[in-house]
């Protein structure tokens, strides 16, 4: 693109004419550059950031702009980093002196010096995040693109601007930026990238877990995130963070019997269910919910191929892997592994859907059976047209006897109607076995539907069940 580009109409936040101010105060050349111009020129929407460079020391001009503005908002000093940052009227605006990086093999953290906007620039990892604009009130808006930056952006095109080969290994993370951005901006990595990052895919090694999920969930909130790990598995790197979706790949066969490719269904089911919903973690629900297929499989001559258990094996396998990439072993933890353990469960009613069967799945999923029905509707990935309308179909009728049951029997959030307290009040007791085979039996006929869930009908059937345990009531019974 040769049109001498500016633009100024990006500059439209105040922030802006206060750094051009606090640069010519300082005496000091500032642009804006990476993301926020990036996503100014894609119009991706209002911008959480912005970046901003100058030839100098970053921490100063972050002190001068903040001293030119009313609230005079906190400066917060990276010391390690030479890198300062202020908030203002929403936005976040981080300030770095422009330097030059040398690398040293086993650290993804550069030796630093001073340096022109060409050479920070240079450090950047993208063409289209090497963007800048100049500040400078002679000429608000220039668009300084050493790297073609531009075109890559119109062409969808992520590229390195120096060899990529160098790029890569010198900041491995930046193999999972690549992806990540491919997949966010649906744009292409150049062809002599995309070997580089194969070649390079063991350096990942150096990069902690916590910023490789970062890059990882960015993936999978993006639109599409089959894209990303389709890139993350041809690249090799999906090997080193998710080895569990490896072992899915591949159709075997026996005697004539083939089962499906788990790991392109998965990715399937993973872009249905981003149609959907934005929950990051039914999203890794739905990326994990078959990873017990792999340890789970046999082929029988009667059968054929079966994954016996697998939602079972899979569940314990969410717990390893949180574990390994040092995820949060909390209530999310806990969620994927509950999706991934029930998610068969619509499945198997719903050929044949029962009052108890669907009471027994609203109990067991409780407060999360939305999601588990948004996780196996976007489980129906048959090419069969017929079969994909009846599945959708049969789900709907779960989805009505949903309602309908739980319309009567508020099963959502069962409490048990007889409590502990009154099983013991009533048969003078004290804390024993048979308390609970009296609650889970109430429980169960609850379920099963011989009784209703009502405190006078459970009372009742605690009596009856009571009495064949040996108890009677010590006191008059209650008025019914
Ligand atoms: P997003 O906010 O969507 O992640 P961004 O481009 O603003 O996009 P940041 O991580 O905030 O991403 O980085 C800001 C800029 O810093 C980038 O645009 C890029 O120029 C540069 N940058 C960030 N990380 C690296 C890296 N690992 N190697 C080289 N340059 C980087």
């Amino acid at each position: 693109m040769s049109e001498a580009s500016n633009y100024k109409e990006a500059l439209q936040h105040p922030i802006f004419n206060t750094i051009a101010k606090a640069s010519a105060n300082l005496k000091l050349n500032s642009y804006v550059i990476g993301g926020f111009v990036r996503d100014y020129i894609l119009q991706r929407g209002t911008p959480k950031d912005i970046d901003i460079v100058t030839v100098g020391s970053g921490i100063a001009l972050a002190k001068e702009v903040s001293k030119l503005l009313p609230n005079h908002p906190k400066v917060q000093v990276f010391k390690t980093y030479g890198t300062a940052m202020l908030k203002t009227e929403g936005i976040e605006v981080e300030f770095v002196g422009a330097r030059k990086e040398s690398y040293a093999a086993h650290s993804r953290n550069p030796v630093v010096e001073n340096g022109t906007l060409e050479d920070d620039q240079n450090r950047r990892d993208f063409s289209i995040n090497a963007l800048a604009l100049n500040l400078a009130p002679e000429n608000p808006g220039e668009l300084l693109d050493p790297f073609k930056g531009l075109e890559d952006l119109k062409a969808k095109i992520i590229r390195t601007p120096l060899d990529p080969d160098i790029t890569y290994s010198d900041d491995p993370l930046r193999m999972m930026r690549a992806i990540r951005f491919a997949t966010q901006l649906n744009f292409r990595i150049e062809e002599t990238s995309l070997n580089a990052i194969t070649k390079n895919k063991d350096r990942i090694k150096i990069i902690t877990k916590e910023r490789i999920v970062d890059e990882l969930h960015k993936i999978l909130l993006s639109d599409k995130p089959s894209v990303g790990f389709k890139l993350l598995e041809k690249t090799g790197l999906l090997a080193y963070m998710l080895p569990e979706l490896i072992a899915l790949k591949g159709i075997d066969e026996i005697e004539g019997q083939r089962h499906k490719d788990n790991f392109y269904h998965t990715l399937e089911v993973v872009d249905n269910i981003s149609e959907n919903t934005d929950d990051l973690w039914l999203r890794w629900a739905a990326l994990l919910h078959d990873i017990g297929k792999a340890p789970t499989k046999k082929f029988s001559k009667k059968v054929g191929w079966t994954f016996h258990g697998h939602e079972f094996v899979g569940s314990k396998m969410v717990f390893k892997l949180f574990k390994r990439l040092k995820m949060p072993l909390n209530d999310k933890m806990k969620f994927v592994q509950k999706m991934v353990l029930m998610s068969s469960r619509p499945i198997v009613i719903s050929t044949d859907v029962t009052d108890s069967a669907v009471r027994r799945l609203v109990f067991d999923a409780g407060d999360y059976i939305e999601e588990l029905m948004t996780l196996c509707e976007a489980d129906i990935t048959t090419k069969n047209p017929k079969k994909f309308k009846k599945y959708h179909h049969n789900f709907k009728i779960v989805r009505q006897k949903m309602v309908e049951v739980e319309e009567r029997d508020h099963i959502r959030n069962f409490q048990p109607p007889v409590t502990g307290e009154e099983i013991m009040e009533t048969f003078n007791i004290k804390p024993s076995r048979e308390i609970g085979i009296i609650k889970e039996a109430i429980k169960e006929a609850i379920l099963e539907g011989d009784i209703p869930n009502e405190h006078n009908a459970a009372y009742e059937f605690m009596l009856q069940k009571g009495k064949e345990l040996g108890l009677s009531p010590q006191r008059p019974q209650r008025g019914n």
